[in-house]
């Protein structure tokens, strides 16, 4: 319970504006992008909106103080209930600290407040001829704080990885208020634990991420975008396995299958012939476009030696743009098809990605639920849709039975619960069976040593 005096004490440190208790600002704050049914239990107290470090600091200083769980929130796109505040207490949204604080260009760095979202990196980076290339399909609202807390990942991971890739090191809030600086600009740095890497995708409850100092890349030249159509998902993946086995590394390798086809085109004027069953979306970049073409006619020759039916080169900007949309458009197409989408995020050896798209069908089947795949398939990550009406009796069981042969699934081949949304709230029941009990033990060592209220995000990852 937060008294009317500690709720003086946050005002007084962000001003009174930025600490909202009004039932219309607590209820905004009671939800993220993770399809979770909404719910009163999961109202902050009190939303709190920092605009420096050091407000940051004082608000944990008196929450630690007070035992007030603090949830940290960025944009709440993320998929696994991460920014809920499940045991109401404080809301933190670092959605003020937006400033880009340098472009280091000679050391190819840049350092950002949290609250940036991600896009506006990559634009800051793109006019001056640099590259952020982490690109969550969410960018156009995530910010770097809950893309850094999430280790996110986006369609250009296939060739460029995920955040953590980029994290040079980060300034972090701990529970009891002290800033901590770690990593910095050496590119070599062996001194002690790797700090910033244990922050990156601690969803929030090991402490509150206020600014990242990131790398970036010289911008690509050129970059081309191509659609692949197949009789089968199973040739798709074959495609991008001899793809990266011949050693041609797309930017991007997007794959879905019949179901989200026809959820998109029920969206646009698109149409896909019957015997198509999955479509790759594929981007490529290069030094010019002679080097591009080279890839193309490359992947082309590979695609056709796997059995596709149909293959096109965008020719110009807003050919790559209609190609791209169909697959931008699947998480909101699929989401149109049934009441209610619980959408995954496995993550299985790339090899291995064939076979779990076949069991997640013979799930499909057996247990009667359409399920819409789709998914990064040059880092094996899928993302399978159950379709579903949640408010049938006797549906959500079934549903939660039919989730979790998908993560017995991944785990059977060596795959993993999240390739990229996080544990969250929605698969704190799996962790044990994907970590093992040593596993848990250890981070469970690591959480309680930097958070030993357990004021930080509680209820999240277990
Ligand atoms: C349409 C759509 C597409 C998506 N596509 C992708 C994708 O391609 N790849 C991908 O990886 N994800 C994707 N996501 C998931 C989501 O966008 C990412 O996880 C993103 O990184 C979340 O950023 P956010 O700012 O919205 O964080 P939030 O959702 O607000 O928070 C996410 C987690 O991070 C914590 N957090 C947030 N900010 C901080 C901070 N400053 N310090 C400490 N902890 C913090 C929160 O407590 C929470 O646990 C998608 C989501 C949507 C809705």
């Amino acid at each position: 319970m937060i008294t009317a005096e500690i709720k003086h004490k946050i005002r007084s440190v962000v001003g009174p504006e930025n600490a909202l208790d009004s039932e219309i600002d607590r209820f905004g704050y009671s939800y993220d992008s993770s399809f979770l049914p909404l719910s009163r239990e999961t109202r902050p107290e009190l939303v709190v909106r920092p605009a420096t470090t050091a407000e940051v600091a004082e608000v944990m200083a008196i929450a630690n103080d007070q035992g007030i769980p603090v949830t940290p929130r960025g944009a709440a796109s993320g998929r696994t209930g991460g920014s809920v505040p499940l045991q109401g207490g404080i809301s933190l949204s670092l959605d003020r600290m937006t400033r880009i604080i340098e472009l280091d260009e000679a050391n190819m760095m840049v350092t950002v407040e949290a609250g940036v979202r991600t896009i506006d990196l990559y634009n800051h980076c793109a006019a001056k001829g640099f590259f952020y290339p982490p690109d969550p399909g969410s960018w156009k609202y995530s910010t770097i704080g809950g893309n850094v807390a999430e280790n996110a990942g986006g369609m250009r991971a296939v060739k460029y990885g995920v955040t953590a890739n980029y994290v040079m090191g980060l300034e972090v809030v701990l529970a009891d208020g002290t800033i901590l600086q770690t990593g910095g600009k050496a590119q070599k740095n062996v001194t002690g634990y790797d700090l910033k890497a244990l922050f990156t995708g601690s969803e929030g409850t090991l402490g509150i991420i206020t600014a990242a100092l990131l790398k970036v890349l010289p911008m690509p030249k050129k970059r081309g975008t191509i659609q692949v159509l197949f009789g089968s998902l199973d040739e798709g993946c074959k495609t991008v396995q001899r793809m990266l086995a011949e050693g041609v590394v797309p930017a991007s390798a997007e794959i879905m299958d019949r179901l989200c086809l026809d959820a998109v085109a029920k969206l646009g004027k698109l149409n896909f012939a019957p015997e198509i069953k999955a479509c790759l979306v594929i981007e490529i970049d290069g030094e010019d476009a002679a080097a591009l073409s080279a890839q193309a006619q490359r992947i082309e020759t590979l695609a056709k030696g796997c059995g596709a039916m149909a293959f096109r080169v965008a020719q110009s900007e807003q050919e790559s743009d209609e190609l791209w949309t169909v697959r931008r458009q699947i998480s909101s197409a699929v989401a149109a098809l049934a009441p209610h989408r619980l959408s995954e995020d496995i993550s299985v050896p790339r090899a291995s990605f064939p076979e779990v798209v076949r069991r997640i069908q013979a799930i499909s089947a057996a247990s009667g639920f359409p399920i819409a795949v789709f998914g990064h398939a040059g880092d094996g990550n899928i993302h399978p849709s159950v379709l579903c009406d949640m408010n049938q009796p006797g549906e959500p069981e079934r549903v939660h039975k039919a989730i979790d042969e998908i993560f017995a699934a991944a785990l059977a081949v060596g795959g993993t619960l999240s390739g990229e949304h996080g544990i969250g709230m929605t698969k704190r029941p799996y962790i044990t069976q994907a970590l093992g009990e040593a596993g848990v033990k250890t981070l469970m060592a690591v959480k309680k040593s930097l958070d030993p209220q357990g004021i930080l995000n509680p209820g999240k990852i277990w």
